[in-house]
């Protein structure tokens, strides 16, 4: 299969996520953050690789954003037009 063009895997990305479900990953995510070499930002509109993330050894089971510092994080999501949607959305 071909690679898909940005615009395309954009498409494919705003098709796979409702917002409001996507909203849900950025708490009880640490696993899932976890599993996931990248991750995003809805607050900083920022990604980043797993290795820049400190993860809470105890307390609540949301991730800070290693940027902003905002439990904005989001397991997975590196597309930015997604992340900007969302900011628009919540904040
Ligand atoms: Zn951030």
């Amino acid at each position: 299969m071909d690679e898909m063009t940005p615009e395309q895997e954009d498409f494919w990305n705003l098709l796979r996520y409702n917002l409001d479900e996507l909203y849900l990953k950025s708490s009880n995510n640490v696993e899932e953050v976890k599993n996931h070499e990248f991750s995003g930002c809805f607050c900083c509109i920022s990604v980043f690789s797993l290795n820049e993330i400190s993860f809470p050894l105890s307390g609540p089971n949301y991730i800070f954003c290693p940027r902003c510092g905002v439990d904005a994080v989001l397991p997975g999501i590196t597309n930015r037009r997604i992340l900007e949607m969302l900011y628009k959305k919540i904040f």
